[in-house]
C-alpha cells in the first residue's frame, strides 16, 4: 500500500509540539528566531474578544501576551462596544511556523484583526472568518468605507499599552492615524510602525518581559511620530528604466543559528 506522508517544503519542527513546557515562563531570543518556554494558551473567548481559527493552535503566548488581550478585549468591549478577533500568537513552545510568518517565535506577537465584531462570531464564522481590508492595495488608498473610527480608537488603545513595543500596520493606515489625532498627543505614534501586508490586522508586539533574561529586544523606535519623510518614503515609486546589475544581486544570507535555550527545548521534546 502506498501512503502519503504530507511534507511541506518549510517543515518546522516547532509545530509538532503540542503542550507548552512545564518551565517558568520565559522568552527565548529575538521575536524572529526564538522560542517560548512555560507558554500559556489564551482563553478562545473573553470579555470583549475571541480568537479566530484555533483549529490552527496558534494561540499560545507568554502570560504577559495573554494578559494585554485579555485588557485590551475589556477596553474594546467598554470603549468600543465591540469584540477583536484575535489571529494568530505563537506556538506552544514559540518557534518558527512552516508558513505565514518569520517573527512569532516568542510568544511576544499578536495578530488582530481590524474586523470589529459587533456581534460575536459563530463558532463556524471563527473557524473561517473573512477578513476586512482597510487598504486598496493597488491606489495606495484608504478604502473609505471599510475604514471606522474606532479603528483608530483601537490601535491607539493598543499603543497606549505599557508593555507594548511596536505595532505594524500598512503604512496607508499609518497615515490615516498621522491625520487623524492631534498635535497635542501624538507620543504613542511612535511606536505605530508601517508595513506591508498588515492592511487587514495589526500585528501587536510586546517588550521583552522583564525576567527572560534571554530574550532580544528590539532597538527602540526612531524619535518621533514617525509621520513625516519616513513614512513618505513607502509610497510607491514609478518604477525606474532599468535596474542596475550590481544592486539586483541578492545578498546571501547566512543561516539562523537558533539559541541555545531553544535547541534544548526542541531536545526535550524529542524533536
Ligand atoms: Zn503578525
Amino acid at each position: 500500500m502506498l501512503i502519503l506522508v504530507f511534507s511541506p517544503a518549510h517543515a518546522s519542527p516547532w509545530e509538532q509540539v503540542t503542550q507548552p513546557s512545564s518551565q517558568a515562563p520565559q522568552s527565548i531570543g529575538s521575536y524572529a528566531n526564538g522560542c517560548l518556554a512555560g507558554g500559556a494558551s489564551l482563553p478562545l473567548s473573553g470579555d470583549g474578544y475571541q480568537v479566530i481559527r484555533s483549529q490552527r493552535a496558534r494561540y499560545y503566548g507568554h502570560p504577559d501576551a495573554i494578559g494585554f488581550i485579555q485588557r485590551l478585549g475589556a477596553l474594546s468591549q467598554q470603549q468600543l462596544s465591540t469584540h477583536i478577533l484575535i489571529g494568530d500568537m505563537s506556538l506552544p513552545q514559540g518557534g518558527r511556523f512552516s508558513s505565514g510568518h518569520s517573527s512569532h517565535q516568542t510568544g511576544l506577537d499578536i495578530d488582530i484583526w481590524l474586523k470589529l465584531a459587533d456581534e460575536p462570531l459563530s463558532q463556524t464564522q471563527l473557524a473561517e472568518p473573512k477578513p476586512l481590508s482597510v487598504v486598496n492595495i493597488e491606489q495606495y488608498q484608504l478604502l473609505k468605507n471599510n475604514w471606522n473610527p474606532r479603528h483608530f480608537e483601537l490601535v491607539k488603545l493598543a499603543a497606549s499599552d505599557e508593555q507594548v513595543a511596536r505595532i505594524f500596520v500598512h503604512p496607508v493606515i499609518k497615515e490615516k492615524l498621522c491625520a487623524s489625532e492631534q498635535a497635542s498627543d501624538r507620543a504613542w505614534l511612535r511606536k505605530v510602525r508601517p508595513w506591508w501586508g498588515h492592511h487587514y490586522h495589526m500585528h501587536v508586539r510586546l517588550k521583552c518581559p522583564q525576567d527572560s533574561r534571554h530574550c532580544k529586544p528590539q532597538a527602540a523606535p526612531p524619535q518621533g511620530d514617525g509621520c513625516g519623510a519616513e513614512l513618505a518614503s513607502w509610497k510607491p515609486q514609478p518604477k525606474p528604466a532599468a535596474p542596475k546589475a550590481a544592486s539586483v544581486k541578492a545578498k546571501k544570507k547566512s543561516p539562523k543559528v537558533m539559541p541555545e535555550q531553544c535547541r534544548q527545548l526542541l531536545a526535550v521534546n524529542g524533536r
